[in-house]
């Protein structure tokens, strides 16, 4: 080899070398870091173990339909198949007086009985910290004096989102719009969804339109596929959303003929949350993917909570595990003031932190934007870690993912 080519190639070698090192900590951690498909023996034996306390064969545990008439949202039935003491039962009765609460059993299954922190858990057991929340606001985002019309929020000049229904296979305990959840589901009235779509025909700067709740697919398929055609009519209307949790909390919805009613509406894009690696099973994955081969974009709108997935190297794992499901990451919410969640609440710091540990680390593709909801539904502002450090005349100074310093020519 030429001297200078191979002064070239140890150079690189010692380079790789630098960025091998610069993972270690990651691929140690992330093996401890619960997921879906790693942890798929231990949730198949909850399923069974589920299954035989309920008396119910696998052909009706994978019926949505089954899953959704026999949410759990009662202690004496959450206790038949987790364990919890008398004292987290009373806790949970107490918060369950205050704020509505179900469970699908799918998305039970996915608890880890030995793990007290467990992310699943955290997000849909009530616990008594809701309960005695002073904090936080029932509506932080003035949702209530931004609808023009019924059912719609409008917040942006070119789109909007209609709530269809307030129905949901699990009500998150970190909810947003917990102060629609109320004691019952109800789904938004035909003349309601009639309204919507005139204010839509109406303004005809409208081209893009989220359909959401609540969750989505809470609803008939004939009912979205109505939806979605009305859209299609509007001629200003380019480009439709839906928004659900279904396929973290209740995979089983996304069935063929959902698939079928969805491949007949592009362009259309379905946002979901997923929160942690454990959400995202098999099961789940097959639902996305089945999703993804109608032609719809998914994309994955996180939640930073405390407790469930505040932590650099949990966010990681996540955004890769989804881009393996065909699930794009698209933001993450900085948790808001809505009372009952403030123990989910982290500071601002904590998202930047994970935004610095994702660029570079990782992927593009696995990077999505951290975003603070403005107080007063002013909407969404973006936060990033500070790579460009100043400005010169025809200069400006960088900061890269690795932290160096250095200077940029900027002239036209
Ligand atoms: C989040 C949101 C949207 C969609 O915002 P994008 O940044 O385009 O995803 C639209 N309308 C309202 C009211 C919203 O809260």
């Amino acid at each position: 080899m030429e001297a200078q080519e191979k002064q070239r190639r140890e150079k690189s070698l010692a380079r790789a070398a630098q960025l091998k090192e610069n993972i270690k900590d990651y691929l140690e951690i992330s093996q401890g870091i619960p997921s879906g498909y790693k942890d798929w023996e231990r949730i198949k034996k909850n399923q069974a173990n589920i299954q035989s306390a309920f008396g119910i064969s696998s052909t009706e545990w994978f019926d949505w339909r089954w899953q959704l008439a026999n949410r759990i949202g009662d202690t004496d039935n959450l206790q038949k198949v987790l364990s919890i003491d008398d004292e987290e039962a009373v806790d949970i009765n107490t918060t369950g007086s205050k704020y509505r609460w179900v469970i699908s059993p799918y998305y039970l299954s996915l608890i880890d009985q030995n793990d007290p922190a467990d992310p699943v858990r955290r997000q849909s057991i009530p616990t008594a910290m809701e309960y005695y929340d002073t904090l936080g606001e029932m509506d932080p985002m003035d949702e209530e004096n931004t609808s023009p019309a019924a059912a719609i929020t409008r917040r942006y000049p070119d789109r909007l989102i209609i709530n269809v229904t307030n129905k949901c296979a699990m009500f998150c305990r970190h909810c947003q719009r917990r102060r629609d959840i109320g004691e019952t589901d109800t789904n938004a009235t035909e003349e309601t969804l009639e309204a919507a779509l005139d204010y839509i025909r109406h303004n005809e700067e409208i081209r893009d339109v989220l359909l959401t709740g609540g969750d989505a697919f809470m609803l008939e398929n004939d009912t979205i596929d109505w939806l979605l055609t009305e859209l299609e009519n509007i001629s200003h209307v380019e480009i439709k959303r839906l928004g659900t949790r279904a396929p973290v909390t209740l995979p089983y919805r996304v069935d063929d003929e959902l698939c079928e009613v969805l491949s007949r509406h592009m362009p259309l894009y379905v946002n979901t949350q997923f929160n942690h690696p454990l959400e995202v099973t098999p099961d789940a994955g097959e639902a996305c993917l089945k999703m993804a081969r109608t032609g719809a974009a998914l994309g994955n709108q996180a939640v930073l909570l405390r407790g469930v997935n505040d932590n650099p190297y949990v966010m990681r794992k996540l955004n890769q595990e989804l881009l393996r499901i065909m699930v794009r990451p698209y933001y993450i919410f900085h948790a808001k003031e809505v009372k009952g969640t403030s123990h989910f609440r982290t500071r601002v710091e904590e998202g930047i932190e994970i935004m610095e540990q994702l660029r570079g680390y990782t992927s593009g593709l696995a990077i999505p934007t951290y975003i603070l909801n403005s107080p007063g539904g002013y909407g969404k502002t973006p936060i990033l870690p500070n790579y460009l450090v100043n400005f010169y005349d025809e200069k400006v100074c960088l900061r890269t993912w690795e932290n160096h310093i250095m200077e940029y020519e900027n002239r036209s």
